[in-house]
């Protein structure tokens, strides 16, 4: 099923035209804000100009959406709305090089991740909830629930087609239409699967695109035609959602930030255990809400696990997001980059110890060396705030316990991973994690069939899996 063409190493598979429209009613359409510009984070070119969606703009597409839902996809039976996220699901395979070329160019991401990781999993999430369209019935929600209704959805840069599909998939499957509105930093992707909506004739207003920042978000969330809200991004964009929905009778999710910590004890398979810091961490810069941000790692190993940390980071590549051989590409913007150099300096200046491997780096656009933050105090910014880059800070522990109580002690609870040769230890550890997800032996890894989202300020609701429905239908 998840075949997809190989090495789309060349940026020549996409055409990126010079502007792009709003996506409302199944066209292309002028937006009435300023428009503003997508940059190439690995060179800092422009690369498109963006429509804004203004908040007549954002009506009409709620009104091509509530349109589309009273008159086609509402009444369409489940099995008939399957067809077309099956083919939807199909064309993203076939066009998988020119996905994944453009999610490299737009975000900075690694293609290697772009190509292997990314795509196919946005057309797995469509397969899978194609699966569940004609059998809502038999999903342990009574006979016959309904869909919501609109569903506005907001997403950030980090995974831009990845969180477009966690969040389209399930909404049409159940029967609901969206007005999406994808990260300023990271549009392209979004419009091309507009593109790809139509190339599979999906009913013009089921899925319709609005471009803008954080106003235009602003003005969907808070439209009085929008039924169920789901957002992803900061938890502190979150906060202020929940405020503008408070008091009104729209459904919410939120899934956001995180501060995941990544247990090592002593008995674990080093080797293994550091692949997995690595992963964790310096996955897609970084730049994930589940990123192993935090490394707890048990005292009597502590040093032999930092000297096999070090050794394999300078063996990262930074560089090209397009070369095949890149392990860490740009940083997605200048703004998010500050805020990575922000809090390094802080932690620096809170008395921890900094350390990079030699690292050249590009002239022009976003760079940061991978880095890793050893002696960090609990207290530290650097081991409460999502930093949300390639920075690693290292806390110790002694016993089991103490690795518990410091793994949960921020205000984040959105996943962990566990690494240790002992059936019982992880299952020990993992009962007493407050974390929406944990790894064990493992990180980072996503399933269509399992849920995901948070404790505590990492958000609440469940995207993925039986659960993901949930959101979508009026049981
Ligand atoms: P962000 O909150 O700044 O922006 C997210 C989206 O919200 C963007 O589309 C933005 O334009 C929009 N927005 C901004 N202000 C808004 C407002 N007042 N009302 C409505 N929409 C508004 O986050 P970001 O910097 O794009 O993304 C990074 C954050 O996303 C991190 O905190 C990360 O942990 C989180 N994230 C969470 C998950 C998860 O599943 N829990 C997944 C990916 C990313």
């Amino acid at each position: 099923v998840f075949e997809y063409a190989p090495a789309p190493e060349s940026r020549s598979v996409v055409d990126i035209r010079p502007s792009y429209g709003l996506f409302v009613g199944g066209e292309f359409v002028d937006g009435h804000g300023e428009p503003f510009k997508s940059i190439n984070p690995a060179d800092e070119s422009v690369l498109a100009d963006i429509a804004c969606a203004d908040e007549a703009d954002v009506d009409r597409a709620v009104q091509a959406a509530r349109t589309a839902y009273d008159t086609v996809w509402g009444p369409m039976p489940g099995a008939e709305r399957a067809k077309y996220l099956y083919r939807i699901a199909r064309i993203i395979q076939e066009r998988s090089r020119e996905l994944a070329v453009l999610e490299s160019i737009d975000n900075g991401k690694p293609i290697r991740e772009s190509r292997d990781v990314d795509v196919p999993l946005v057309a797995a999430w469509f397969f899978y909830y194609a699966g569940w369209a004609d059998k809502l019935g038999y999903a342990g929600f009574g006979p016959d629930p309904r869909p919501v209704g609109v569903a506005g959805q907001v997403i950030p840069w980090n995974f831009p087609l990845l969180m477009l599909a966690w969040k389209i998939a399930p909404a049409l499957a159940c029967g609901n239409t969206v007005v999406l509105k994808p990260a300023e930093t990271t549009p392209l992707t979004a419009l091309l699967f507009a593109d790809i909506c139509r190339q599979a004739d999906l009913p013009p207003g089921v899925v319709n695109i609005i471009t803008g920042a954080g106003e235009t978000g602003r003005a969907l969330v808070a439209h009085p035609g929008i039924d169920k809200v789901a957002f992803t991004g900061s938890t502190d964009v979150g906060r202020q959602i929940a405020r503008t929905l408070a008091g009104t009778s729209k459904k919410l999710t939120l899934e956001l930030g995180g501060k995941a910590a990544n247990i090592v004890y002593a008995d674990a398979a080093l080797d293994q255990a550091v692949e997995g810091i690595v992963n964790g961490i310096f996955f897609n810069q970084g730049h994930v809400c589940c990123a192993g941000s935090r490394l707890l790692v048990q005292e009597s190993v502590a040093d032999e696990v930092l000297d096999r940390l070090k050794a394999r980071m300078a063996t990262l590549r930074v560089g090209d997001p397009l070369d095949k051989n890149t392990d860490i590409g740009a940083i997605n913007s200048a703004e998010q980059l500050d805020r990575i150099r922000e809090l390094s300096s802080a932690g620096e200046q809170e008395g921890a110890t900094r350390w990079s491997p030699p690292c050249d780096l590009p002239d022009r656009g976003f760079w940061f060396a991978p880095t890793v933050f050893t002696g960090v105090a609990q207290s530290h910014r650097i081991a409460q705030e999502e930093i949300f880059g390639p920075v690693l800070s290292v806390l110790t522990f002694r016993t089991p316990d103490e690795a518990v109580t410091k793994a949960n002690n921020t205000p984040y609870g959105l996943s962990a991973g566990i690494w240790t040769e002992k059936g019982s230890q992880i299952l020990w550890t993992a009962q007493r994690l407050r974390a929406g997800v944990v790894w064990a032996n493992t990180f980072n890894k996503f399933d269509p069939a399992s849920p995901f989202g948070g404790y505590k300020e990492s958000g609440f609701g469940r995207e993925g899996g039986r659960h993901g429905l949930e959101a979508y239908l009026n049981v």
